[in-house]
């Protein structure tokens, strides 16, 4: 039987400390990754996540870095090659939201978001790639959204990071192919997590209305997509963007 196992896998999940990323993390590492925890403000939280995985006789680190700042992306993928000896999958998930009609948007909420959601994946990706290449075999997963493929109102800046990071994701697989480098997206609908709260009363039920399976997704359904992508049972898939999403955006 096929278990989509990661065993000596070691892989970087960039804003693991909550939500998603945090379901994503304790996922890997159950599936025998090593796993390094990136966070950007919660210390708490990424702390928790580690040992969580170390208790259940996992390998896991967590290292802060705004993945939005070159160098310091930069010397968080250096980070998890040198604790763990390797980098074979790199989840590009660290996102925020700053929600507004773009009357009201600041150029301050249009670069914060379009910063960490989109150039960090180019940030994270540079550095990933390079380690790599050098091993012919790599994972890299981005996590985009519907709003990056239906487009979302409120969301001109969180639309155009999450459209962003799917052709950026095309492009990138075009890229590294030939070194047996799988680059894929995952886009989820609504996932029950903190960033949701930041959603206006009444918005989200709205949104539901356009659910098919009405109702939000736990983190850990996106987390078995992101193992599924991750392990070498998906050697033949690349480029694609996988939805997540309970038949909201049928592609
Ligand atoms: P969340 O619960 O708010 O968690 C966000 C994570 O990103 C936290 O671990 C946070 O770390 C980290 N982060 C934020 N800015 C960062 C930075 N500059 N550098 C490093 N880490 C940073 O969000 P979530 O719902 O799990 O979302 C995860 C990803 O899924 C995002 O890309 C989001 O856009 C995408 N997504 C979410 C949904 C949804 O409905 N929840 C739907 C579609 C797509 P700290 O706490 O340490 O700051």
């Amino acid at each position: 039987m096929t278990d989509f196992s990661l065993k000596e896998r070691v892989a970087l999940v960039t804003g693991g400390s909550r939500g998603i990323g945090r379901a994503i993390a304790l996922e890997f590492a159950a599936r025998g990754a090593a796993v390094v925890v990136n966070y950007h403000k919660s210390p708490q939280a990424a702390n928790d996540a580690v040992k969580q995985i170390q208790d259940q006789g996992g390998k896991a680190a967590s290292m802060q870095a705004d993945v939005s700042d070159f160098k310091q992306a930069e010397a968080l993928v250096k980070f998890t090659v040198d604790t763990f000896g390797d980098l074979s999958i790199l989840v590009n998930n660290a996102g925020i939201t700053k929600d507004t009609l773009i009357m009201m948007m600041t150029e301050a909420d249009w670069d914060a978001v379009i910063a960490t959601n989109l150039k960090s994946a180019f940030n994270c990706s540079k550095a990933a790639v390079k380690h790599m290449m050098r091993k012919r075999y790599g994972r890299i997963i981005n996590m985009a959204s519907v709003a990056g493929q239906m487009g979302n109102p409120g969301q001109v800046n969180y639309s155009a990071s999450k459209g962003g990071q799917i052709a950026f994701t095309k492009a990138l697989a075009r890229e590294v192919a030939a070194r047996n480098i799988t680059v894929n997206a995952i886009a989820p609908g609504f996932v029950d997590t903190e960033i949701l709260n930041a959603m206006p009363a009444g918005t989200l039920e709205a949104a539901l209305k356009m659910v098919p399976l009405a109702r939000t997704a736990k983190p850990e359904e996106i987390a078995y997509a992101a193992a599924f992508l991750a392990s070498d049972q998906a050697a033949y898939i690349t480029g694609q963007t996988l939805g997540v999403d309970g038949g909201m955006a049928m592609m």
